[in-house]
């Protein structure tokens, strides 16, 4: 329907713009000042109606970053470092968003972003060589290339709950959770799924509420966070540093500097050894369990240790035996899903305001005006939220009605699983870039060191184009599937290839099972696209 009413628009035609980016997450502001810092002309289209991306939408309690806010902040301007002062080791969304809006202040950012403005179509005109942008607001702009900075985790799954519509309470969505504040005082609240935005906010709710129930599918392995206010001295040491410790930052698999990795694998160490190592890793929290050991991610008998280790503190820490069963995770290895931090989570579930209700073998069965019924069992509740995850990497791209050359629509393109050349960009589709799309490391990386990455990336080959007089660039379909063959080698070399996720579309229904991120390290492949861009940008057809 808004599609329709976009295509039916008829606009005056607007001024050209060299980029036109939509989005104004972490990736759209950044765009955005650094192609104005290099002499292009660009402006960002956002639907919602503030920016900050993620952390506008994803206000739920207990929303906050799970990469050290040190590390997960731009480095791009030294003073921006400096100056910004963090409460926090992890900064909790309100902080993030203001830093984000702060960002847009310090680099006069808002007057080219348009807000409250949907992309519905985004079509390339092969004769004139751009890009033509339908809006939800029968807008029609014009740009000679596309920056697509929608996110990896920006559309939230649809629910597909018999009887949903039905309730009379209220329904809460963390991923688009509302601005006033959410009062769950005096009342019973279910809370469904487990994953890392319910692990976030299910203590802090059981905490308010008259009492929770929560709904879990699949139990996943979650790290404590061990968060505190950021000392003065850790924080100094960053901004004294930070020039050196941004580029080491780059040189990792992550993107990140972790508290204690060791170069071996774990087998190599006694039960002993490691068990201190796991112990001090889970006091320290945080990133501190990403890599312990070298091969935790690809040798089965070696990921069990450290799985078995959590499961041994998940029935340490929860009182009642059947109930830690039911915390422990069953189906899949530690790492390998989206790995969950919270604070308190598995205490929470000692709390006598808290039932945990096992899905595994029975979904809900249906929810009615005040209750949700599981079989025979019915839970009385006045409030719904809906922690259930999202589209992952390819849902904000797959929204839009995008066609490239002659007319293909990357829903067809794509209708047996993504297709790009580096996560930058697509053959058939000249001009357009996606940022940390389907196939860069994305959200296996800390993303704020990796939108950078990219941004830059882009910028220096708009550079190249514009010093060349060339046209438009495309990846060649022979490189493009080189480059999807390598990420799935990579991923059967793992235990990520065991992985039923967001990682290879298993969580939504209709999703082609590919698995869409590159895991084989954000340094490994940030020295592949430099390699490229070098070499005068192999794999792509640059035309005059
Ligand atoms: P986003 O922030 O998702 O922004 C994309 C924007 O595009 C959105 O505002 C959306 O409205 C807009 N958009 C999409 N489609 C359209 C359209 N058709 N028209 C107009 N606008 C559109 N990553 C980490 O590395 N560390 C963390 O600790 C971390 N914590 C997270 C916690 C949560 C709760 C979530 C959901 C994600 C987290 N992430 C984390 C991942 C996070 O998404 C990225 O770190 C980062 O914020 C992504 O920025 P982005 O600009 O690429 O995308």
């Amino acid at each position: 329907m808004e599609f329709q009413q976009a295509m039916n628009a008829v606009d005056t035609c607007p001024d050209i713009v060299d980029v036109l980016i939509v989005g104004a997450g972490f990736g759209g502001l950044f765009m955005l000042h650094n192609l104005r810092e290099h002499g292009f002309t660009a402006k960002i289209v956002e639907a919602s109606d503030g920016i900050g991306g993620t952390w506008y939408w994803n206000r739920y309690p207990g929303a906050r970053c799970d990469v050290e806010s040190m590390q997960y902040s731009y480095s791009f301007s030294d003073e921006l470092q400096q100056e910004w002062h963090w409460s926090e080791r992890f900064a909790a969304q309100p902080e993030i968003l203001r830093y984000l809006n702060y960002v847009a202040d310090k680099f006069e950012l808002r007057k080219d972003i348009m807000l409250s403005t949907r992309v519905i179509s985004t079509i390339f005109d092969e004769t004139l060589l751009h890009w033509e942008i339908k809006t939800n607001r029968h807008e029609r702009l014009l740009s000679k290339f596309c920056v697509m900075a929608t996110g990896c985790l920006s559309v939230p799954k649809i629910p597909d709950i018999k009887g949903l519509d039905n309730f009379k309470g209220n329904i809460y969505s963390t991923s688009n959770w509302p601005h006033e504040n959410v009062d769950f005082t005096n009342r019973r609240v279910a809370v469904i799924g487990t994953g890392p935005s319910g692990v976030q906010c299910i203590p802090i709710i059981t905490k308010q509420a008259a009492h929770v129930y929560v709904y879990q599918r699949t139990p996943n392995y979650c790290i404590p966070l061990n968060n505190d206010p950021l000392d003065p001295q850790e924080e100094q040491w960053w901004k004294t540093n930070y020039a050196q410790l941004r580029r080491d930052m780059m040189r990792t698999s992550g993107a990140l500097l972790l508290h204690d990795t060791r170069n071996c694998p774990a087998l190599s160490v006694t039960s002993k050894e490691r068990e201190k190592i796991y112990e001090s890793a889970w006091k320290k929290g945080g990133n501190a369990f990403r890599l312990p050991f070298n091969d935790l991610y690809i040798n089965k008998e070696a990921n069990e240790t450290v799985s078995n280790f959590i499961k041994s503190k998940i029935h340490a820490t929860v009182n009642d035996p059947t109930i830690a069963r039911l915390l422990l995770p069953y189906n899949h290895l530690f790492g390998i899903r989206r790995l969950c931090r919270g604070t308190d989570y598995y205490e929470t579930f000692n709390r006598d305001n808290i039932t945990l209700i096992d899905l595994r073998y029975r979904g809900i069965d249906e929810i009615q005006t005040t209750r949700v019924r599981v079989g025979n069992k019915i839970y009385e509740v006045d409030d719904i939220v809906l922690a259930l995850g999202f589209d992952a990497f390819t849902g904000a791209l797959l929204n839009m009605d995008i066609r490239g050359r002659l007319g293909k629509t990357l829903q067809e393109k794509w209708k047996n699983g993504w297709r790009t050349y580096l996560g930058l960009m697509i053959a058939d589709f000249p001009n357009l870039f996606t940022i940390t799309g389907p196939g860069s490391p994305s959200d296996l990386a800390n993303m704020v060191p990796h939108i950078e990455q990219h941004v830059k990336w882009i910028t220096k080959c708009l550079e190249y184009l514009r010093t060349h007089h060339i046209n438009m660039i495309e990846p060649t379909l022979e490189a493009e599937n080189t480059w999807f063959e390598h990420v799935n080698d990579v991923v059967e070399n793992t235990l990520f290839r065991t992985s039923k996720s967001i990682y290879n579309g298993a969580n939504i229904s209709g999703k082609p099972r590919v698995f869409i991120p590159y895991v084989g390290g954000f340094d490994i492949y940030m020295e592949k696209c430099e390699n490229v861009a070098i070499n005068d940008y192999e794999g792509f057809h640059l035309m005059k």
